[in-house]
């Protein structure tokens, strides 16, 4: 059963409080999404109660420890240095501290708006603001697709791993629909969004368990303006042949209330009108969808592109002192563990001539971010190192004897991080694995490591060593 409700933003919503009261007298259901204001969704759960009120608060502006004003949009990745995982950190430091005042107001704290691009960066972005969101008992509700959106693209494994997530966890995905109307009515226009995001449902998601519930946390018709004459009517088009009929759309908001674009967009004055079409709708759904929508999005198994070395880009410079730098078993070879290939390069790091194993160097500019023994159950590692480099690189080094370095340490290329060994290894070597937020998935990785993506080493070396 799909719970239709409203999208309100901060302004005037003077009939809002009888729109909700009719809906409970009448025994109904509400969904509201809000933006930057909670009144209304304690409002309505105050009316109708927890049970009856499903509530989404998305901030769009918050201001900063120090007053200023941040964007939450979305998230420009440069910004970041391509870094998901300090970006999720840097926009969840500023929205939890006000999330926490309004647990009782809202059921789902959505994150970005009409964010569509940066695969895949936004995966990991919304992976990580799951990790972060989890650990504090919040459920987000992620993506907020625009009309039209997501791009093909942008369905890979990663999206369908952050669904399926989003299933177990109880997120939900937000979707918008405008309709891609040019007249101003809805039902003139096809495609319609949220036949294309069923289409996603069915094609892609649905088959892998990754379905999590969707509520369209934005619907009204072309451009988002409201015309009082064509309001209800569109509405009533909309959620008769597109929104009931999905089963997996559990709410859909109506755009909007209050003072969005100066009042341009605010239908209070049917409000009413629209509490009476809603208790008029039967609890029970309508049949199968009326139209099969024309998207065909391509089978699931490319893995995102990878970061590309570029002439101005991050260089590794040799990891072994004092001996040639020999590559002794490339990256992507078969491996017995994990997704069975080798998630780095091994290094020679003995010197035959005498006898002994050579310091291990950082290979570039970074900060220490691990530097211990791998205590997991499987043991990969050994004493190992992680550094942060710039533009989101990271680099993990394994297998050392002995480390030189503590966590939290800034280190210049070429600095002894230890010296090279066999912990947890048959023989004597470095293994070198190189991480990215834009690297490539399906490698294993190890559970400290900040970025879960790995990228070939090999073409990020100064050339001059793979020359010796
Ligand atoms: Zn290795």
């Amino acid at each position: 059963m799909t719970v239709l409700g409203v999208h309100v933003v901060q302004g005037p919503r003077d009939k809002y409080g009888d729109f909700l009261k009719q809906l409970a007298d009448a025994g109904k259901h509400v969904v509201v999404y809000a933006l930057d204001d909670p009144a209304p969704l304690r409002e309505a759960k105050e009316v109708l109660g927890d049970a009856a009120a499903l509530t989404v608060l998305r901030y769009d502006k918050l201001r900063d420890a120090d007053g200023e004003q941040q964007d939450l949009q979305g998230v420009n990745p440069e910004r970041f240095g391509h870094d998901a995982a300090a970006a999720a950190r840097h926009y969840m430091d500023r929205c939890l501290p006000v999330w926490e005042d309004h647990r009782d107001a809202a059921d789902f704290f959505g994150t970005t708006n009409e964010w569509s691009n940066f695969s895949p960066f936004q995966h990991a972005f919304h992976a990580a603001c799951m990790d972060i969101a989890e650990a504090r008992g919040f459920k987000l509700a992620l993506y907020a697709f625009s009309s039209g959106n997501p791009p093909e693209e942008f369905v890979g494994e990663d999206f369908v791993a952050n669904c399926r997530r989003m299933k177990a966890r109880g997120h939900v995905l937000s979707v918008h629909e405008y309709g891609l109307v040019e007249s101003g009515r809805l039902r003139d226009g096809v495609p319609f969004h949220a036949q294309r995001v069923a289409h996603l449902y069915q094609a892609v998601l649905a088959p892998r368990a990754a379905d999590p519930d969707c509520i369209v946390t934005e619907f009204a018709f072309g451009g988002g303006l409201y015309d009082p004459d064509t309001f209800l009517d569109n509405v009533r088009w909309y959620t008769e042949n597109v929104l009931r009929r999905y089963s997996f759309i559990v709410g859909g908001t109506i755009f909007t209330l209050g003072n969005w674009q100066g009042g341009a967009a605010n239908f209070q004055d049917k409000l009413i009108d629209l509490a009476n079409y809603i208790t008029s709708l039967p609890d029970a759904a309508p049949d199968d969808p009326l139209i099969q929508p024309p998207f065909v999005y391509p089978t699931v198994s490319q893995p995102p592109r990878a970061v590309e070395r570029t002439a101005s880009s991050f260089e590794l410079g040799s990891p072994v002192r004092g001996i040639p730098f020999r590559i002794t078993d490339p990256f992507d070879t078969p491996r017995p563990y994990a997704n069975g290939k080798h998630e780095g390069i091994d290094i020679r790091c003995f010197d035959f001539v005498n006898n002994r194993a050579v310091e291990i160097l950082a290979p570039a500019d970074g900060t220490v971010v691990v530097a211990r023994r791998d205590d997991t159950p499987e043991r990969d590692y050994g004493n190992f190192v992680i550094l942060k480099h710039r533009d989101g690189f990271f680099s993990l080094l394994a297998h050392l004897a002995s480390m030189a370095v503590e966590a939290g340490q800034t280190v210049r290329r070429g600095d002894v991080l230890g010296v090279g060994g066999k912990t947890d290894a048959d023989a004597i070597h470095l293994h070198l694995t190189l991480l990215h937020a834009d690297g490539l998935t399906g490698y294993y990785t190890h559970p400290l490591s900040p970025v879960s993506r790995v990228l070939n080493p090999t073409p990020f070396f100064d050339p001059s060593l793979l020359e010796e």
